[in-house]
Order: C-alpha cells, then sequence, then structure tokens
C-alpha cells in the first residue's frame, strides 16, 4: 500500500459518517429499499438493466442472517410489484455462511424460493477464496431446481479456467470480474496483463461453449477486445452482457454498447451498512482510494 493510501485510509476511518456519505453516495444508491428503486428505476429508464446488493458480509449473528435473508425476499416482491428490470446478487456469508452450513442452506432456499415465485434471477457473489468452492457447491446442488440462477468467476483466481470448463453446461450463467480481493500468489494471479488475459479466456471459454457470459468490468481496452471477438464470432446478443458497478464513470462507452443491442447491467450496492462495508473494501484493496479520487477529479474537471 502506498505512502499516500495509507494517510488517506487512516483519514477516512477517523472521519464521521457524514463526512464520508459525500464520497460513498457516489457508489451506493442509499440506505433504503425505496430511495434505491428510484434509481434503479431512473436507470431502467435510462436503458440499463439492473442488479441490487444490500451491503454487508461476514454476518456473526445468525439472527442478523435471518434478517438479511427476509430483507433480500421483501426486495424480490418489491421489484415485481414495480415491475423494474432489475435482479439480486447475494453474498453467502451475508446470509450465514461464516456460522453454520444448515442455516446458509436453509437461507439460499428462501431466497431462492422468492425468486422462482416472480420468475427472477439470482446471482450469487464470489467472496474471496476460502469461500470459492462452497459457493460453487452450493450453486451445483440449487441449479438443477431452478435454472434462473448464476454465479462469478474470478480472473484472477488461477482456478477460475478450468472452473469454466467443468462448470460451462447449457444454462450455466456466470459473472466474469478479475476479482477484489489481495489473494496470496500461490492461487492468484498478479499481473495485470495475465489477469486481462484471463478474463478474456474465460469469456470465450463460456461464449464458445452454451453457457451466458456477464461481462463485469470498467476496463475499456478489455471491453473492446471482448467485443471485438463477440461481433468476429457471431455471438448471439442473448449469451452475453456487460456489467458495471454502479457510479463509475465510462465516458460515453456504455451508449455505445446501449446502442448496440447489447444489455448494460448496473450493479447497484445498498443500505445501512455502507460505512463499515466502504472502510473494509478499502482495507482490502487500497487500489479503490485511487480509483475514486481520480473519478472524483474527472467529474470536477467535467463539471467545469
Ligand atoms: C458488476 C460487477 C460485479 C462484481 N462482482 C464481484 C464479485 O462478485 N467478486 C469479486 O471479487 N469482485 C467483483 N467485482 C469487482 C471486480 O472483481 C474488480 O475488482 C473491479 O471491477 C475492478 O476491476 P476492473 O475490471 O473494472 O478493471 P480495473 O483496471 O481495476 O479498473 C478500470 C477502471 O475502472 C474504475 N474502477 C474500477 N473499480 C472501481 C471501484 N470499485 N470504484 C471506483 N472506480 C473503479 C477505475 O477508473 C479504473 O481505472 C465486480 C465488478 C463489477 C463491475
Amino acid at each position: 500500500m502506498s505512502w499516500i493510501n495509507i494517510g488517506i485510509l487512516s483519514l477516512i476511518s477517523n472521519l464521521p459518517k457524514w463526512m464520508v456519505h459525500p464520497f460513498a453516495k457516489t457508489y451506493v444508491a442509499g440506505e433504503t429499499v425505496e430511495r434505491t428503486m428510484q434509481v434503479v428505476k431512473k436507470m431502467n429508464e435510462r436503458g440499463y438493466a439492473c442488479t441490487v446488493d444490500i451491503l454487508g458480509e461476514h454476518i456473526q449473528s445468525p439472527a442478523k442472517a435471518k434478517k438479511i435473508t427476509k430483507d433480500y425476499c421483501n426486495l424480490y416482491e418489491v421489484i415485481n410489484k414495480e415491475t423494474l428490470n432489475c435482479n439480486i446478487s447475494i453474498k453467502l456469508t451475508h446470509i450465514g455462511l461464516e456460522l453454520n452450513e444448515k442455516l446458509v442452506k436453509e437461507n439460499f432456499q428462501k431466497i431462492l424460493h422468492h425468486a422462482k415465485s416472480y420468475n427472477n434471477f439470482l446471482r450469487i457473489d464470489m467472496e474471496n477464496s476460502p469461500y470459492t468452492q462452497r459457493t460453487i457447491d452450493l450453486y451445483q446442488r440449487n441449479i438443477s431446481s431452478y435454472e434462473k440462477i448464476g454465479i462469478v468467476l474470478q480472473a484472477y483466481l488461477k482456478r477460475s479456467l478450468k472452473d469454466a470448463e467443468t462448470l460451462n453446461t447449457p444454462g450455466f450463467n456466470t459473472r466474469i470480474c478479475k476479482g477484489i480481493y489481495n489473494e496470496p500468489s500461490n492461487i492468484a494471479l498478479k499481473d495485470r496483463k495475465e489477469i486481462q488475459d484471463s478474463f478474456f479466456l474465460i469469456t470465450k471459454q463460456i461464449l464458445s461453449g452454451e453457457g451466458f457470459a456477464a461481462i463485469a468490468t470498467h476496463d475499456i481496452a478489455l471491453i473492446d477486445r471482448i467485443e471485438t471477438w463477440i461481433e468476429q464470432n457471431n455471438i448471439a446478443n442473448n449469451r452475453f452482457e456487460f456489467q458495471v458497478l454502479y457510479g463509475v464513470p465510462m465516458g460515453n462507452r456504455l451508449n455505445q454498447l446501449l446502442n448496440k443491442g447489447y444489455t448494460v447491467r448496473q450493479y447497484i450496492p445498498f443500505g445501512p451498512d455502507w460505512f463499515d462495508y466502504s472502510l473494509r473494501r478499502l482495507k482490502e484493496n487500497p487500489k479503490i482510494i485511487s480509483y475514486v479520487l481520480s473519478n472524483l477529479a474527472r467529474r470536477t474537471i467535467r463539471r467545469r
């Protein structure tokens, strides 16, 4: 971590919540479901599909894990009632993965039941490597009972290309991302170019087979490379989509993708847990501090 990032991180950790809020709100829809649904509606009107995620992870109390489960179930109901183009992404440690197997299975089943009732999609985010296999196992145990579920493959993990090969049967739906956690070099690629290549190869693997690829990156060079391959290989539009995190500036690139008729999905996190969550994320990956600062600077310059 650079000294500048260490300094900024300790400064942010000690600031009151209200001071950090203006920075966080660029990337977080709000604290409430109502506010978040307004953001989703606005995004839908601009042509984007959406995924919402209640901020938080590593829940240490069964009661809290059950409460989050209930919140996710209610969320499907609200999305359906408001006829929004929006699905849900969950983190398994948010619904009890660290507590016990039985609890997480029960909570997952409840959320899945609601997804099914409303004919909506459920994605399981991928967390750090101690949970990779358990996440894949849970996905595999449930895919035969409901086809509208998906997982995430992280391009920085050395195992992911093999996972893509094994899992890529008809109906397989995966988000591909670079990976956000700080993983050891015996299991994870560290070189930017190698991670980009791995991302590209996994995407090719999925789209050369029968799966669906959600291409989740803000890396314009990588988007260009994948888009060229998709067009050269006549991959149908319903086999893939592009995904970005809400609030990350992408210039005109997303409009270009929308204008080509491609689906672009905004991943929109929300919830009262935004402060602790944002801090944990910053500590795990201080690179985000530089992103946030340079994105804010770009915005300020554009406004002038
Ligand atoms: C829709 C979506 C879902 C994701 N789900 C997961 C998941 O389940 N598991 C997981 O491990 N990771 C997940 N990630 C995070 C991902 O793994 C990367 O860490 C992150 O997207 C940065 O990589 P990049 O591909 O955008 O490329 P980079 O080269 O790292 O970033 C390109 C540019 O994007 C901007 N940028 C990128 N990330 C941020 C940010 N957080 N804040 C502000 N600006 C940013 C910066 O301007 C940067 O220069 C997800 C990402 C997206 C877009």
